[in-house]
């Protein structure tokens, strides 16, 4: 917490912190996985790099270098010893002004923890695919709200989407646009398969640019798959022959139905599980990491006071 590492029941914040009250703040969720070349954090680089951008959007300057974050991350698995982790990187404005708009005296503070985590789906899920449904509530667009920037306030939509699926049973939620065209889940982003081709929503369609979303086309790509980033009308989803989530948390999670509509057999298709298989390859060694994706967590030593 603010370059030093504390125990868990010291990093506390103060009622009055800005974010608190509107939803200030900007933040990462970052996975390192248990691989045959030891700990090492997916995308480290790029993660920190859509930290940086999500705190230009709002104007936010951040206190640290993208090395200094970025070896915060590796150092807090270490210290935590964790196998496998999911981190999370946090700026945040605190105390200093109740005004909405915040002025200098506000203080602007950054958080790193880090904590197990399995799948975030579940682990059957990951198999045979899970039930979704399109959201009632729209996805805030970048109309209203900088829609890149993975910021704190953004999350209100998605806690409804989220939320509203869960509550009728579905294990998570679609937003559309507000013209009505696919946008992604609470906190995945969606590929749709049709004909063997890949299609998946531009970034004009109120998505965040996941990481994971670049890496399955990387890997679809790889695999001789052609990927077109284009509008996708709702229905699309219900005649598609496969659909799959990509995310962080929810990594390449096959999607089998839509507000009960079976997709494709209504089970895993073999292009997610091709891909699917390319991603977990990266972890157990059975896909090569041509491009650098893998960031180990013993590689140097910290910065951070301990
Ligand atoms: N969309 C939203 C709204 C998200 O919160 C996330 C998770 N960060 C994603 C998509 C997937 O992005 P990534 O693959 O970078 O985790």
């Amino acid at each position: 917490m603010n370059g030093e590492m504390i125990p868990w029941e010291n990093a506390t914040v103060h009622v009055m912190s800005h974010a608190l009250h509107y939803g200030s703040s900007v933040f990462e969720g970052i996975r390192c996985y248990e691989t045959s070349k030891g700990r090492c954090i997916f995308r480290l680089g790029a993660h920190i790099k859509r930290l940086f951008d999500s705190a230009k959007l709002y104007r936010y300057a951040v206190p640290y270098s993208a090395a200094e974050i970025e070896q915060g991350c590796r150092d807090s698995v270490v210290k935590n010893e964790l196998k496998s982790a999911y981190i999370r990187p946090l700026l945040f404005l605190g105390e200093g002004s109740i005004g909405v708009v915040p002025d200098d005296s506000i203080s602007i503070n950054v958080i790193i923890a880090s904590m197990e985590f399995g799948s975030y789906l579940g682990e059957e899920g990951l198999k045979n695919g899970i039930d979704v449904c399109i959201s009632s509530w729209a996805r805030t667009t970048s109309a209203s709200l900088p829609i890149l920037s993975k910021a704190g306030g953004h999350y209100l939509n998605a806690q409804l989407i989220g939320g509203e699926a869960r509550r009728n049973g579905f294990a998570e939620g679609i937003s559309v646009t507000a013209r009505g065209t696919v946008s992604e889940g609470s906190a995945e982003n969606i590929f749709v398969i049709r004909d063997g081709k890949l299609y998946t929503p531009p970034l004009s369609a109120a998505i965040l640019n996941g990481i994971t979303r670049d890496s399955a086309m990387t890997l679809a790509n790889h695999l001789g798959y052609e990927v077109i980033e284009q509008e996708i009308p709702r229905e699309l989803l219900y005649v598609a022959d496969e659909l799959f989530f990509t995310g962080t948390a929810a990594e390449v999670t096959p999607i089998r139905s839509v507000d009960g509509i079976e997709v494709g057999s209504g089970s895993r298709g073999p292009i997610t599980e091709a891909i699917q298989t390319a991603f977990f390859g990266l972890f157990n060694g059975e896909t090569q990491d041509e491009w650098g994706w893998l960031d180990s967590v013993e590689k140097s030593a910290s910065v951070l006071s301990s």
